[in-house]
């Protein structure tokens, strides 16, 4: 009997030490499941702990690259402010002023570099200052270079004034080396482009990247893809002169003055600029003359034929309203004034020289008749700006074979361009 007693206690004890077992089992069974939770929580927390690490990094890279940009932009911040201050005074600005006018040279380049100066010394409100990039636009206007036109452009709109700064200007430095880059020689060769040549992509020098000329990959054809107007103009230079003529009743009174011979060969023409004093009347109103130039042979023909060669009288009105008088220019006795002229004129592209004590007259270049074919037409070298009014005289004026010669360009003429539906006047 307590045999029997024994084992079902045994028994009871073994069911029981199996009941608890399996609690026990089970509880480690809830604990492992805890622990892979656990596990898996802890696995996806360090995931997102890596990737705060990674933004955390990249934050700290970007940081480090905006510093890296700071650093230099506030190096050339402190280079402006000591600009600044260094031509804060007045005088310097006198000084450069007077050293120009002493030397009667104001090209393009110098009035954008008072422009600029009078706007670091002055602020850009100073009326002197937009005077200044006026003038630079007036003499750019017609020289068809990009740069410079640009930075005047851009400089009159700092000023305020309103002025259309053209879609190529955008200030970006790869553009420019791209621009500089395709630089070829214009039809006349100028020396600009040996230059361009040797030192290659130097966007320092404003002369050297031609973005026209008269032949090839940079020739009329091709002029619209950078400058859209010589492209879809519909009032374009030059023209094709042929009747019938409409009647026109505009007087045109040149009075042109005697002044300090100024000229440059700017890599397109021979172009001598003109004093203030010059004036051609139109109407009566008042156009200042500001320059003139050459082309070979003229751009202008007369029933389909050009003159050997045409002199371009560039006028603006105080409005800003631009005409061209035209005088064509054929072989014959040899022309007095166009001796001194080429006397002095540069062979190759550069600066303007103000030969010493050399005095010219523009009217020395004028026949006396004064009747004129006319036409409302642009600028015939880029940007093509319409809105100019042209005088073409009837009376030529002799040059002799050998003036012609000289002329430093083979070819330098805008071919004529459709006359769609203008007329052109004669008087
Ligand atoms: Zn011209």
């Amino acid at each position: 009997m307590k045999r029997t007693i024994a084992e079902v206690v045994l028994v009871l004890a073994l069911i029981c030490a199996g009941f608890f077992g399996w609690q026990n089992l089970q509880k480690g069974n809830q604990a492992h499941a805890a622990l892979t939770e656990m596990e898996t929580a802890s696995k996806a927390h360090e995931d997102l702990l890596k990737e705060s690490e990674k933004k955390v990094k990249a934050a700290g890279e970007a940081l480090a690259a905006v510093n890296e940009e700071v650093v230099p932009l506030k190096a050339k911040a402190l280079e402006l402010d000591a600009v600044k201050a260094a031509v804060a005074n007045g005088p310097l600005l006198q000084d450069v002023e007077g050293l120009y006018k002493q030397q009667k040279v104001l090209s393009v380049e110098r009035q954008l570099g008072l422009g600029a100066l009078r706007m670091l010394t002055k602020g850009s409100s100073d009326p002197g200052v937009a005077e200044a990039f006026q003038k630079a636009l007036q003499l750019s206007d017609w020289s068809g270079r990009k740069n410079t036109i640009c930075a005047a452009q851009i400089g009159l709109a700092a000023t305020g004034e309103k002025v259309k700064v053209m879609s190529e200007c955008a200030i970006q430095p790869e553009v420019a080396a791209a621009d500089s880059g395709h630089g070829e020689p214009p039809a006349a060769g100028g020396h600009g482009d040996a230059k361009a040549k040797e030192h290659g992509a130097d966007k320092k020098d404003a002369h050297a990247a031609p973005h026209w000329g008269y032949e090839g990959a940079m020739g009329p054809e091709r002029w619209g893809s950078q400058f859209p107007t010589c492209g879809n103009g519909k009032s374009q230079a030059p023209l094709n002169i042929r009747g019938p003529f409409v009647k026109g009743r505009i007087g045109v009174a040149p009075d042109y003055k005697a002044g300090p011979l100024r000229l440059l060969n700017n890599g397109h023409t021979i172009q001598v600029n003109v004093p203030a004093g010059s004036k051609l009347r139109i109407d009566g109103i008042a156009y200042d003359l500001l320059q003139f130039h050459f082309h070979r042979p003229s751009e202008e023909q007369i029933d389909g034929k050009p003159m050997e060669m045409v002199v371009h009288f560039v006028h603006k009105s105080a409005e800003g309203k631009l005409a061209v008088l035209g005088v064509l220019l054929k072989e014959g006795n040899e022309n007095p004034g166009i001796k001194t002229l080429w006397t002095h004129a540069p062979a190759a592209e550069g600066p303007e020289v103000a030969p010493d004590e050399v005095v010219f007259n523009p009217a020395n270049l004028l026949p006396k008749e004064l009747q004129y074919f006319s036409y409302e037409g642009s600028l015939t070298t880029p940007p093509c700006t319409e809105g100019v009014r042209f005088f073409i005289l009837k009376t030529q004026v002799n040059i002799s074979r050998e003036q012609i010669n000289n002329f430093p360009f083979r070819r330098n003429a805008r071919p004529v361009q459709p006359l769609n539906d203008r007329v052109i006047t004669e008087g």
